[in-house]
């Protein structure tokens, strides 16, 4: 059986935080449509180019595009085992379109997960998040840094590195496309009694226990 975790939630919920738990407990894949965009960018392509004004400013990249890409990489190898969706779909056409992905994968266990979390945290979260350029560890310069001042404690790198759009005005245009386009499909997969729920604030035992009491 392959184990596909769908997490929903606002930016800022945590959902890159769950799936880097999943990752390493349950060897599922992590997948971040937004790291892949990122990606992208860094490399300068075409896509890269096409995305970054957008990304810029909190809008969405258009779905083909996005689906496209997801196809691509749900081809590799460490995908074999499952993975987790952190980011996508994002639209209901991206919904539509994974659905078709999905039919295609044979002995799949879907497992839609909400990650809740209250705005005002979520400002915060992001404004103040920033992360370690070589590993990816996350901190928040509010909450969480380094024990010792300027240096990755998961790696020891001296570099860090901070999200364009994690600013004040970028987070309010993240949240209100995110309330547009996103929240029908946490609606879509509560009708149909298929969404579970998990509080923003859970620690990793926590996280962990959940989902060994959920995952096939
Ligand atoms: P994230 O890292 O998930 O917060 O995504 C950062 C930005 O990448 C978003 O604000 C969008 O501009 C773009 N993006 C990421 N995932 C998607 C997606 N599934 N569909 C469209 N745009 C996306």
């Amino acid at each position: 059986m392959k184990n596909i975790v769908m997490l929903l939630g606002a930016p800022g919920s945590g959902k890159g935080t769950v799936a880097k738990i999943l990752n390493t407990s349950f060897a599922l894949a992590h997948i971040s449509t937004g790291d892949l965009l990122r990606e992208e960018i860094k490399n300068k392509t075409e896509l890269g180019l096409k995305a970054e004004g957008l990304m810029s400013k909190g809008i969405l990249v258009d779905d083909t595009t996005v689906t496209n890409m997801l196809k691509a990489r749900i081809q590799q190898p460490d995908c074999d085992k499952g993975f987790v969706l952190d980011g996508f779909p994002r639209t209901l056409v991206q919904l539509n379109l994974l659905q078709q992905v999905l039919n295609d994968i044979p002995n799949c266990k879907l497992t839609v997960v909400q990650i809740d979390i209250a705005e005002d945290i979520i400002i915060k979260r992001i404004s103040g998040r920033y992360s370690c350029s070589n590993c990816g560890k996350i901190y928040n310069e509010f909450w969480i840094n380094p024990t010792q001042k300027g240096v990755c404690d998961d790696c020891g790198s001296t570099d860090f590195t901070k999200r364009k759009d994690d600013t004040v005005e970028v987070i309010k245009d993240r949240l209100s496309v995110y309330k547009q386009q996103t929240l029908p499909i946490i609606d879509y997969y509560k009708n149909l009694n298929l969404l579970h729920s998990i509080q923003g604030d859970l620690g990793k035992e926590s996280i962990l226990q959940w989902f060994k009491n959920n995952l096939v």
